[in-house]
């Protein structure tokens, strides 16, 4: 097996590691990846960056806070569309 590693430095410790793509990141899903540091052991979502071939970290609970705060604000744009209708 020789699948393409890319280098990820840990969010949390610095630590630099390889990971191969998740399946959904073959499919395009960029921030669908996740894996734990080898040196702290800390549990960390990997999100693909393309432009740059590398997985950007960041701890799990961190990326679950973010990704709720960014569904807030998508459905607080739709109901200001809405109300300016
Ligand atoms: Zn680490």
């Amino acid at each position: 097996m020789s699948e393409k590693r890319y280098p990820c430095k840990c969010a949390i410790c610095d630590h630099q590691f390889f990971v191969t793509k998740s399946i959904l990141q073959h499919s395009g899903y960029n921030e669908c990846g996740h894996g734990r540091c080898p040196k702290c052991k800390t549990f960390l979502n990997l999100t693909f960056v393309p432009e740059l071939e590398i997985m950007r970290s960041m701890e799990w609970s961190e990326y679950v806070k973010r990704r709720l705060e960014n569904e807030r604000k998508r459905k607080e744009g739709v109901e200001k569309d809405q109300r300016s209708d």
